[in-house]
């Protein structure tokens, strides 16, 4: 029988705080004001989110699905409305268009990117009354920033809201060198949860270029109130507000996003140094470049995922299998669409930020191993 590995358990994903840092912050924050609702560190993060994605607005939330929900309801999405979403997104994706009644059309993904197929969205577009569509940067990745230019020109003609989930994005830049942050005349979204690049536990953001649209946002996560501390309600809001201990997470994290980028990269490039040239048969990379993305997790398409899963997870290695299509989990069960890898399967491998390059070694040793026995 093949020994185990020794050491710990390999996680999937671990999020990377800098503890002690942490501590300190945080308990001197508390020694010295005592509000503890957003106020002025939740400022701090605001502005140092939005000086870094060079956008004019940015509201921290509760979490990244209530984002999407204050971005549709900002964007005056309504109830029986058809927003355009991929069919291979986080479920919250789709939870946040039915939760304010709207509904959500399944668009076939693209098999490089992984992101809603540009093409066969215009299709429905041009057949069909579309009122929003949310893009979904899956895994960092996106469209070119050209080609996403002329389809959102098309939106625009049309008459559709755009929004952008960038839950998983924080940090990747398209081919024009900037960082992902909101379509033109529209809202980008992020998270904050536990396996995103940074984590305030819970948490998320809207940032915009749109005055009207920042504005509206700020009253949306704030009761609808029309200034701090009055009970003035001139319009619909609910409370999706932030605290200044989450704020001083993510402050304290955000300072070296710059170095979370890189590992994020390395991690994915010695995956597929290792990986790219054995098993062909078995295991696929999507073309990925990394100048320009930075991948949330490493992810593989492969075959007899269940088996690989098992075998990793007796050797002590967590994997995570990619989520199923939106069409095919129980909540929809609608037909069945197309797997782009063939009978192969998408499977995230360990991509914990301060995973040593001698762990993922010994991960892709275990990989072949598997399909080489
Ligand atoms: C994580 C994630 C969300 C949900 O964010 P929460 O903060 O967990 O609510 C939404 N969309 C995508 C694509 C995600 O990855």
């Amino acid at each position: 029988m093949e020994q185990k590995i020794a050491s710990a358990v390999i996680k999937q994903y671990e999020p990377l705080v800098d503890n002690a840092k942490l501590s300190h912050e945080v308990s001197e924050y508390i020694l010295s004001c005592g509000y503890f609702t957003e106020y002025k560190k939740t400022a701090e993060f605001e502005a140092e989110l939005a000086r870094i994605l060079n956008v004019k607005y940015c509201s921290v939330v509760n979490n990244g699905t209530i984002s999407l929900v204050l971005a549709l309801k900002a964007m005056g999405v309504e109830p029986g409305d058809k927003v355009l979403i991929p069919n291979l997104t986080m479920y919250a994706t789709q939870a946040a268009v039915e939760l304010i009644g709207a509904v959500p059309v399944l668009i076939d993904i693209d098999a490089y990117t992984l992101c809603m197929d540009l093409k066969i969205a215009e299709e429905y577009i041009k057949n069909n009354d579309v009122n929003a569509l949310i893009y979904v940067t899956f895994n960092g990745r996106s469209a070119g920033a050209g080609e996403l230019e002329i389809f959102q020109a098309l939106c625009k003609t049309y008459g559709i809201r755009l929004i952008e989930d960038n839950a998983q994005s924080l940090g990747s830049r398209r081919n024009d060198n900037k960082f992902i942050s909101c379509p033109a005349g529209g809202i980008g979204s992020f998270s904050f949860s536990m396996p995103k690049i940074i984590t305030t536990g819970q948490g998320g953001c809207l940032v915009t270029n749109d005055d009207y649209y920042g504005e509206r946002i700020k009253r949306l996560k704030d009761f609808g109130r029309s200034g701090g501390g009055t009970d003035i309600h001139d319009e619909f809001g609910i409370n999706s507000k932030f605290t200044e201990i989450q704020a001083i997470m993510g402050l304290n994290q955000i300072q070296t996003l710059g170095e979370r980028i890189a590992s994020k990269k390395a991690i994915f490039r010695l995956y597929e140094e290792c990986l790219v040239a054995h098993c062909a048969d078995h295991l696929r990379f999507v073309p990925t470049n990394l100048t320009e993305v930075t991948p949330w997790f490493a992810d593989i398409f492969c075959t007899r995922r269940g088996e690989l899963i098992e075998y990793l997870k007796n050797r002590g290695i967590e994997t995570r299998p990619m989520y199923p299509y939106l069409s095919q989990q129980k909540v929809n069960n609608i037909e069945k669409r197309t797997n782009y890898y063939g009978d192969m399967e998408g499977l995230w491998l360990p991509s914990s930020i301060n995973l040593s390059q001698i762990k993922i070694k010994q991960i892709c040793n275990r990989i072949r191993g598997f399909y080489e026995q």
